[in-house]
């Protein structure tokens, strides 16, 4: 689960990582009335979306608008919350549909004197938290990845221990962190870490940290995700969910117990198991075919739960045809036949419908689908089931 920048910089504050001053405003007055709060001479507006690269993104319909903006009076702040309330901000990572825009962050303004790029994800290898540091901040880390990988610092921690303290002057120095600024990283470091071990979270970004003129270190922006899994544990973190930044298919296919990823092409895949669904997608795309989602309906799926995977499917105007491609253990193939027959009977199928079954009663099932008389192209084999579904599509 995602979550905003506002509500990130609130859990970091709360956790004494130091964050600017900011008001969320939903209209341009409350934009307006926060610049007067923070009582600068000056303040940044900021689009609250779940994306990055606002910065160099711009306002669909009017691309002089970035997604943030320094401001300098009240008028200016509730103007630019006007060119960005209610419009779609494209930015790097929206694709060119761009992100509906909710509400804008105002916040003070920062005295940068150098922009820096912290990280923390779980390193699988080393079944451990890693915190990345790099002096290049501010810009696309991903980039500096790929081109100049030894200029990303890595600090594996223990999740209990949190960061050691020779692994923050380590990683100082290495910034080229002095002075005062070198005993504000102690404090500022092990709290982010100690934030991403008791939230549960996959992910901790702050991009940049910036060195301020005085000295002090600021998270200038924030992303953090948690792990889904563990979100029972945290339900005030679960409350700061934005439906409305998900996949509306995503969120249905969710209540249902379903895993569902949207994807952008013509072949719908309903499969059982994840890895099966992965490599479901891998021969679709072998065969010249584009995969329109992931769609695992899990181990154990019912009748219901199939019957509402048809409906997330075919809702989808993309989807040309659906391979179904089922490899019964726990979950019998009649109970696909059964689904497959329902999901008929009550949105009827537009499109080509392709079926695998193998495993459990797979007899059985074949044979509920070929006295059904719908008109259903059966395969014997993965790859004869990804051959046909292309030609179908
Ligand atoms: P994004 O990563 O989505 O582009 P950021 O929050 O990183 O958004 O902001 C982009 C840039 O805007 C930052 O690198 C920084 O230079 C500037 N900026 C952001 N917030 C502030 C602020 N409070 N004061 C001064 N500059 C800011
Ligand atoms: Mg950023």
């Amino acid at each position: 689960m995602k979550i905003h920048e506002f509500q990130a910089k609130k859990v970091l504050g709360e956790a004494g990582v130091c964050v600017p001053r900011g008001v969320v405003a939903e209209t341009p007055q409350a934009a307006a009335e926060g610049f007067t709060a923070l009582g600068g001479p000056l303040a940044v507006v900021k689009a609250q979306i779940h994306a990055g690269g606002r910065g160099k993104g711009t306002v669909k319909d009017n691309p002089q608008q970035r997604g943030v903006q320094v401001v300098r009076s009240a008028d200016e702040a509730a103007a630019v919350a006007g060119n960005l309330l209610g419009r779609d901000l494209v930015t790097v990572q929206t694709g060119s549909e761009g992100r509906t825009v909710r509400r804008v962050l105002i916040e003070e303004g920062c005295d940068i004197r150098r922009e820096l790029y912290l990280g923390i994800v779980v390193d699988r290898a080393a079944a451990r938290p890693v915190l990345m540091a790099s002096a290049q901040g501010g810009m696309e880390i991903e980039e500096v990845a790929a081109k100049n990988p030894e200029l990303i610092f890595r600090e594996p921690f223990h999740p209990d221990a949190g960061l050691a303290g020779f692994q923050v002057r380590k990683l100082a120095w290495r910034l080229g962190l002095t002075g005062a600024t070198v005993r504000a990283a102690e404090a500022f470091l092990r709290n982010l870490c100690r934030v991403f071990v008791e939230n549960d979270c996959s992910l901790v970004e702050v991009n940049p940290l910036v060195v301020t003129g005085d000295g002090r270190l600021v998270a200038l922006d924030a992303k953090m995700t948690f792990d889904d899994n563990a979100l029972f544990r945290h339900p005030d973190l679960a409350d700061l969910r934005d439906l409305a930044e998900e996949q509306p298919a995503e969120v249905r296919a969710g209540k249902a117990g379903l895993s569902y990823v949207k994807l952008d092409g013509t072949i719908g895949c309903l499969v059982n198991g994840a890895g099966l669904a992965m490599s479901t997608m891998d021969l679709i795309k072998l065969h010249g075919g584009q995969p329109a989602n992931f769609l695992d309906v899990g181990g154990g799926a019912d009748l219901d739960q199939v019957i509402e995977a048809f409906r997330i499917l075919l809702d989808d105007k993309n989807v040309r045809a659906v391979l179904v491609n089922i490899f019964g253990g726990i979950m019998r193939c009649t109970t696909i036949a059964e689904a497959i027959l329902a999901a008929y009977r009550e949105v009827g199928f537009s499109v080509p419908l392709v079926v695998r079954l193998e495993g459990t009663e797979v007899q059985q099932g074949k044979k509920i689908l070929s006295e059904s008389q719908l008109n259903i192209i059966t395969a014997d084999d993965l790859t004869d089931a990804a051959k046909k579904v292309v030609a179908a599509a």
